[in-house]
């Protein structure tokens, strides 16, 4: 048997807790084992595996979650770490412990929370010879293919394929974004974005785009949290509504939290042209609004690392003039 082979049989092989409950998509048992390899092979094709090392990151999270959306039950979330541990059973997925964690890991304690993951291990390594065989991409397509037939019944199949396709586009948009905000350029030059990406890659891509610059971190109140499976607190808003110019760049977003994202969205706070958090008047007669939105009032936002993702002071004007609630 060639090494491709044979790790295709071991990736449609995979052991699968067949507890009841699991719906008919996963052909009844948990998809978790399947899924993290599809999230790790799109982060092959996506040039985020250079080195042996998968690590628990946000970018695996968020794939890892956006491939369980589609075969869990609505409101169920996935663990990572579930996978994350058991993989290892499988013979080509070993756990790498934290300096000072290897008596500990090598104990065979289950660690299946991602808390119990992130402080103990540094991340999994494969066998050298799986990872050679992934930095080749017919071999990754051949491999995705094995884990999507054997794990998830037919109507699945397609669904698991289009997620594969938006996850491309979305990280090659959100790469693009970065590299023409970097240098400078004011204008987007994407080959005809709107016919060459979905909707659902742009939104993804765009998130991804700002969420990086900002670095999980809200621009208006200065959250950050980042659980270790990669589950972020931050979204992604436009200043100029994407409806008005179909303007994606990363100088026309805001990393802000749930919170902060929703007065945005009302125009009961804003970002001066100087960057500072403006709030309307508005806030006051809210009785219920939490005090510390209003400790916030005048103070210096939370920019990006990098000048070049600064919130353009143009749009921020637009926005200001047009949906910020002045009186
Ligand atoms: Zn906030």
């Amino acid at each position: 048997m060639s090494e491709l082979a044979s790790y295709v049989h071991k990736f449609t092989k995979l052991r699968r807790d067949p507890a009841k409950g699991w719906p008919a998509s996963t052909r009844g048992k948990s998809p978790y084992k399947p899924l993290l390899l599809l999230a790790v092979l799109d982060q092959f094709d996506q040039g985020q595996l250079t080195r042996n090392l998968i690590e628990l990151t946000p970018d695996l999270g968020n794939l890892f979650d956006l491939y369980c959306a589609i075969v869990l039950p609505p409101g169920m979330i996935g663990n990572i770490a579930m996978p994350f541990f058991y993989l290892k059973s499988e013979g080509f997925w070993q756990l790498v412990p934290l300096p000072g964690k290897e008596a500990f890991v090598a104990s065979g304690r289950r660690l299946i929370t991602e808390s119990q993951l992130a402080n103990n291990v540094a991340g999994a390594r494969l066998d050298e010879d799986l990872f050679t065989l992934l930095t080749v991409k017919e071999h990754r397509d051949v491999l995705r293919a094995a884990l999507i037939d054997a794990h998830f019944d037919a109507p699945t199949q397609p669904l698991l394929w289009q997620r594969y396709a938006t996850n491309q586009a979305a990280f090659l948009y959100s790469s693009e974004l970065l590299t023409q905000a970097r240098r400078q350029l004011k204008e987007l030059q994407l080959p005809d974005a709107e016919s060459s990406y979905t909707r659902e890659a742009r939104d993804q891509g765009f998130r991804r785009a700002v969420v990086v610059a900002y670095n999980h971190r809200c621009a208006c109140c200065g959250l950050r949290i980042v659980t270790p499976g990669g589950h972020t607190a931050v979204e992604a808003a436009h200043i100029v509504p994407w409806h008005k110019t179909r303007n994606d760049h990363p100088t026309n977003g805001l990393a802000l939290c749930r919170l902060c994202h929703w007065s945005f969205d009302e125009g009961l706070m804003s970002v001066a042209i100087d960057y500072r958090v403006i709030l309307s008047p508005q806030l006051a007669t809210h009785g219920n609004m939490p005090g510390f939105l209003s400790m916030l009032a005048e103070r210096p936002i939370f920019l990006p690392q990098e000048n070049a993702l600064y919130p353009d002071p143009t749009n921020l004007d637009w926005r200001n003039d047009n949906i910020f609630r002045k009186v």
